[in-house]
């Protein structure tokens, strides 16, 4: 299994239940993921987390061992080592999905994850006068324990409509009652919640001092604050998958994801995917993912229930991806100079450049003209705007093919130097 978070420990303690032997690779230090990060001797209390974590007593579970290659057959190569395996779960989780703005590179802005990981992992609160914006409910986690972490959040400025929800009705009881809690807590903070507004542009010298907000009727206005928290959903991590031939799709909320069936079964033999890289949809539905897959993977039956369950939170999930879709006016919002690629400093005039004066029509073209996602993170921030730009001047909607340029990155995680030596010399 690859990958702790809820996916990849419901995974791991259902086939070690059914008594396989299962190592389970996670580049954190602790197990939980994004959803049950925490500091090391604060586990998050929670009976599931407490359970799941119970179950790592059967798995041989090696933090810090990030996954940085993949052979088929399966040779996974972390650091210090390889690890054979017959079956493999990929469960490798999400990162922020960032659109920019004119001053998003400003310090003091901050992806909504980034401020949230700081918050869990590291107990460090990002600001102290905090802007949270974007969309997604996902806002609502983040500015609510800002808040309660001593922040004072000025606004959450939700770019959709969450009441738009109601047109999906049933709402799942369960998500009504998570809504009414954060509807409680934003109130308890004093913390103003609109929607149809957006971030615009964050202004500041050495660091963001403030945000532009543009409401529903195009009207703006300055709102003071030492950081911005934003945040447009999350783009599943699919290096691996990719890697090892793994078919992927172009889901709902423009992100390409992993082909998976009833089984939780990728298009390659022996290898199961879960959890938000076969669809972003939340710790719920990653959970059920993972106890399918790893129930595949052990070789044991799946019980119908959780199909039915699965099949309902992907449903709510969808429901979120329409009610949320990331604003395309966020492209209007650009000036000639606004960052596109921070790794390779590619501004907006150069992309627009490539698309309009020497005619790039794919993404994998705009990459090789700019340098766009060659950098550092190679495209995991830029791939997503680069590939709406494109789309955007040819007129059509982004399509799978224009993601997939950023996809394919042969060495998953950076490595150093020693590490590849040391391979060589075995
Ligand atoms: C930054 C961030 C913060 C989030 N915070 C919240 C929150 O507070 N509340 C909420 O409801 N949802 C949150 N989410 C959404 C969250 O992703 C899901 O709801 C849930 O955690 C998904 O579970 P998962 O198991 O699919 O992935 P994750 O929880 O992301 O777990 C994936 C795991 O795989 C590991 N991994 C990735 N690549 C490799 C590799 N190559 N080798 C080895 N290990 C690897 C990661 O270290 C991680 O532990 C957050 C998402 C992000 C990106």
């Amino acid at each position: 299994m690859v990958g702790a978070g809820p996916a990849g420990l419901a995974a791991a303690a259902t086939a070690s239940a059914a008594g396989r032997r299962v190592v389970l690779l996670d580049s954190g230090v602790v197990p939980g993921g994004q959803y049950w990060r925490h500091r090391r001797h604060f586990p998050p209390g929670g009976p599931r987390y407490r359970e799941l974590a119970g179950a790592l007593r059967r798995v041989e579970y090696r933090p810090e061992a990030g996954v940085w290659f993949a052979e088929a057959g399966f040779v996974l190569h972390v650091p210090g080592g390889t690890v054979e395996a017959e079956r493999v779960v990929l469960a490798t989780g999400a990162h922020d999905r960032v659109v920019p703005f004119p001053g998003w590179d400003l310090p003091g802005v901050l992806t909504a994850g980034g401020a949230q990981a700081l918050l869990k992992g590291q107990g460090v609160v990002a600001g102290r006068r905090v802007v949270v914006a974007g969309t997604g409910p996902f806002l609502l986690p983040v500015a609510t324990g800002l808040a309660e972490a001593g922040a004072r959040v000025v606004g959450v400025f939700e770019a959709g409509n969450p009441f738009r929800m109601v047109r999906h009705l049933p709402v799942p009881a369960a998500k009504l009652r998570e809504a009414a809690g954060y509807a409680v807590r934003l109130a308890r903070h004093r913390i103003p919640y609109r929607t149809g507004h957006r971030v615009v542009a964050a202004h500041g010298g050495t660091e963001v001092t403030a945000v532009t907000v543009r409401g529903p009727g195009g009207a703006t206005r300055r709102v003071d604050c030492d950081t911005l928290a934003v945040g447009h959903g999350f783009v599943p991590a699919l290096e691996l998958p990719v890697l090892l031939g793994c078919a992927t799709r172009l889901d709902a909320d423009t992100n390409l994801v992993v082909t998976v069936d009833h089984d939780q079964r990728t298009s390659v033999p022996d290898v199961h995917a879960a959890g938000e890289i076969t669809g972003v949809g939340g710790a719920d539905l990653a959970l059920v993912e993972g106890t399918i897959a790893g129930a595949a993977a052990a070789g044991i039956g799946v019980p119908d229930g959780l199909v039915h369950r699965r099949a309902r939170l992907r449903r709510f999930a969808a429901a979120l991806h329409a009610v949320h879709p990331v604003p395309g006016s966020w492209v209007d919002a650009l000036t000639d100079d606004t960052v596109i690629c921070r790794c390779e400093e590619v501004r907006f005039e150069a992309v627009r450049a490539a698309l309009t004066d020497l005619g790039a029509t794919e993404t994998r073209t705009v990459k090789a003209l700019t340098r766009t996602g060659m950098g550092w993170c190679q495209g995991r921030m830029c791939g997503f705007a680069v590939a709406c730009l494109t789309a955007r001047e040819q007129g059509r909607p982004v399509r799978a093919a224009d993601l997939e340029a950023f996809a394919n990155r042969p060495i998953v995680a950076p490595v150093t130097l020693g590490e590849l030596a040391a391979g060589m010399i075995e």
